[in-house]
């Protein structure tokens, strides 16, 4: 897949304009994962922060050394801890930011009292060669916490289990819902997506792993929770929105939905499980079976529809290179998601799970994928209008939008 932080990492002159692409495709961190991260070119140290204090100096080499490699091979370096579970299965939630900004720690405090646990903060930024115009695209908190035998006397630590060990919580099946503070268990909404989880698992047929939604009154507020004081989102979604992580993680930042972000629960599931090549695979079958940003799947096949109707030359290649002229970026991915939908949705019922299967592993070039449709879904004729046809006629039947 491409993913924001490769198309990021590419064209970096470009930033305007691809931020905008990043903001499109932020809900696609599930895939992401390793392959695409890129570490920061350089990583400076703020004034203010003297690295002549013993402690202060160990923990600056540590977060250099796991910064110049930020990746899963840090535990087997000795960097990140594996005093805890949470440590050891999931570590890094914040890989967000690795998308070849430079790096600088801005503050190394001691969290709380002792000086067992430091909380180092760094801003990832680009500044313009004037120096006079500075892009920031993240805010980090990582935790370096005293260990003995610790290459640099101190391993770096996960954010989640210290911000959330206070928050209230509740399980139901195979999920516990922990809630910010100011948030409040939904009986309902818990046995609704307890239930929605058992089905997706019975749906695909994949291990019912424990998952673990963080229920908050704000994307803003979730993403504290893993460490990112601050991360672009989306206007569209107005400081609301979700996330599923690794390691059964779910971000579930929008008050009005709850518990009910069923289709950041479908990314956590079938992540790991049920692995895909493309973010059209990935975000058609979460859209599929839960929506997207609170809404339903047939509300977001009349969004496409229209999109469709109001573009009457619109071509579905145009979409899958969230290339819509002058589409807003919410109208890119509502087309995107909904398309993607749409295509799960025929190849299920076309081919079942073995379908889905062979779909997953189409990767993300929108030439591929445009190649590859036709037989996937049954079509009589390989060329792109035939494609085009079928999609504008699914869309309509589908949201009942003629
Ligand atoms: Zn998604």
């Amino acid at each position: 897949m491409t993913s924001m932080i490769a198309i990021l990492s590419r064209h970096v002159l470009r930033f305007r304009r691809l931020v905008v692409t990043a903001l499109v495709l932020a809900t696609f961190v599930i895939t992401d994962e390793a392959h695409t991260q890129v570490a920061p070119p350089t990583v400076s140290v703020s004034f203010g922060i003297d690295t002549t204090f013993t402690d202060v100096g160990d923990v600056v080499r540590l977060v250099r050394a796991y910064l110049a490699n930020p990746d899963s091979s840090a535990r087997s370096r000795g960097l990140w801890s594996a005093a805890t579970d949470f440590d050891r299965n999931v570590g890094d939630l914040t890989t967000d930011v690795y998308q070849g900004f430079p790096a600088t720690i801005v503050g190394v405090a001691s969290d709380g009292p002792g000086d067992s646990v430091y909380v180092v903060r760094v801003l990832y930024a680009r500044a313009d060669s004037t120096g006079g115009h500075i892009s920031p695209l993240a805010f980090q908190r990582l935790y370096a916490v005293r260990e003995s035998g610790a290459p640099f006397r101190f391993r770096l630590s996960g954010a989640l289990p210290r911000l959330t060990h206070g928050w209230e919580r509740r399980s139901k099946g195979q999920v516990t819902f922990w809630y910010a503070p100011g948030q409040h268990p939904n009986p309902a909404k818990i046995s609704y997506a307890s239930t929605f989880v058992d089905s997706v698992v019975a749906l695909f047929h994949v291990p019912a792993n424990h998952l673990d939604m963080y229920v908050a009154g704000s994307m803003e507020e979730a993403l504290r929770a893993i460490g990112v004081d601050f991360f672009p989102e989306a206007s569209a979604d107005r400081g609301r929105g979700g996330r599923g992580l690794r390691g059964g993680i779910v971000l579930a930042g929008n008050p009005g939905i709850g518990e009910g972000y069923v289709h950041e629960l479908v990314h956590a599931i079938l992540g790991p499980t049920f692995p895909s090549r493309s973010s059209l695979f990935a975000e058609g079958v979460a859209t599929w079976l839960g929506g997207s940003r609170g809404r339903t799947p047939q509300e977001i096949y009349a969004r496409l529809r229209q999109i469709q109707v109001a573009h009457p030359t619109l071509t579905l290649g145009q979409v899958l290179s969230y290339d819509i002229p002058n589409g807003t970026p919410e109208d890119q991915t509502d087309a995107f998601y909904a398309t993607g939908a749409l295509i799960v949705d025929t190849v299920y019922r076309r081919a079942g799970i073995t379908g889905l299967r062979a779909l997953a592993q189409l990767n993300r070039d929108p030439n591929t994928l445009q190649a590859a449709l036709p037989t996937q879904l049954g079509l009589a004729s390989s060329d792109h209008s035939a494609l085009d046809r079928w999609w504008r006629a699914e869309a309509a039947q589908k949201s009942g939008v003629r």
